[in-house]
Parts: structure tokens; sequence; C-alpha cells
């Protein structure tokens, strides 16, 4: 199952990181792209830079798109569901169930400024974490660990150029088949 995050209404500047932090969450716990309506170069280079540095589990990249609603359109068109993340949506654990036996490509929605209510039309599902004012970052990270049922904790990052060896008092980081110890 693919999962795409499509983010709507970024303001530049205003919500760099958040932004940065959507696409964190996104390429962290194994989504495939993250979709973006308004250029950040700065947003890009960041999550090249960690793809670089921290490797892929997914091929995450974020792509910039001029026409959301032709993102939705095509995303349905190709038999994947459409999930809107807002407060005003069914609870998550109520619907969840059903969306993950589906097995299709999911493709989630997350805004920034007011979303346009045609969003809510075109959507499969407008799903709540709480129906109470939540964090975009915090919502999507909830609802992807409601997909992925807490295996995107401990996915393998391939072509890594630099990895952590967990450690409770230390920070190991292995570079390049060597363990190095850095300051704390
Ligand atoms: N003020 C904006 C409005 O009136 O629509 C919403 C701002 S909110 C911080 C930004 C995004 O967070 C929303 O578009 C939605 O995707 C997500 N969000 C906020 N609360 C949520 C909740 N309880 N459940 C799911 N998503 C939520």
């Amino acid at each position: 199952m693919n999962i795409a995050v499509l983010r709507i209404g970024h303001r530049l500047v205003r919500d760099d990181r958040t932004t940065t932090h959507v696409a964190l969450v996104s390429r962290s716990f194994g989504c495939n792209i993250l979709y973006m309506t308004d250029v950040n170069d700065d947003i890009k280079s960041t999550i090249d830079d960690v793809n670089n540095r921290w490797g892929y589990a997914s091929n995450f990249k974020i792509e910039i798109v001029k026409n959301w609603r032709n993102t939705i359109l095509n995303w349905k068109k190709n038999g994947g569901i459409v999930i809107h993340l807002t407060m005003y949506g069914l609870n998550v654990d109520d619907i969840i169930s059903k969306i993950k036996n589906s097995s299709n490509d999911i493709l989630i929605i997350v805004g920034a400024e007011k979303v346009p209510s045609e969003v809510y039309k075109l959507s499969d599902y407008n799903i709540a974490v709480s129906n109470q004012p939540h964090s975009e970052i915090s919502a999507l990270a909830i609802v992807l660990d409601r997909i992925y049922e807490g295996k995107q904790l401990k996915l393998n990052f391939e072509s890594a150029k630099m990895k952590i060896i967990p450690s409770i008092k230390e920070k190991i980081i292995e570079k390049n088949n060597y363990l190095c110890n850095t300051e704390l």
C-alpha cells in the first residue's frame, strides 16, 4: 500500500517549519511522497539532505503540484482512497479499520490555514484525531501510526551514510562502518 501526503495551504515563511515537520514525519514513517502546492526550495533541500545522510525507507520525495484538485482527482481515478484530516471529521478509531482493510493506496490531506470546503466533499473520509483543535504534524503522526500499527518505528533505511546505534546514555553513530561517540 502506497501512502502519500498532500499539504494544502502552506503559507510561505510562516508555515515553513510546520511543513518541514510534516515532511519529516512522512519520510521517517515510510510514506512515499509529499505533494505541496507552494514552492519552497529550502524545505525540499532540507529533505534531500536528510535522505542523503540518513537513507531511504520508501524513496520518499517532495513533489510540487500546481493544482491540489487535480492531485486528488487523479488519486481517486487510479483507485486510491483520499482522507482529509480535520477536527470536524469522524473519530479516527471509528473508521480506520475500514480504510486499512481496503488495502488501496491512501492520500492523506493536511491543511495549514482554512481548507477549502471542496476538500471535505472530494475526500472519501474526513477524519479527526479528537474533535478538538490539534496540530497537523501530530494528527498526521497519529493517523499514520494507526495505519502502520507501530511497524513504522522499526523501518530499515537503505543507503544511509549515518546510522544511530540506540543507546541508553550515549550518542553513538555509525559512519562509514566506524562507530563514533559524539559529544552529548
Ligand atoms: N485554523 C484552520 C481552520 O480553521 O481550518 C486549521 C488550522 S490546523 C492547525 C491545521 C490542520 O491541522 C488542519 O487543516 C487539519 O488538517 C489538521 N487538524 C487540526 N485539528 C485536527 C484534528 N482534531 N484532527 C485531525 N486533523 C486536525
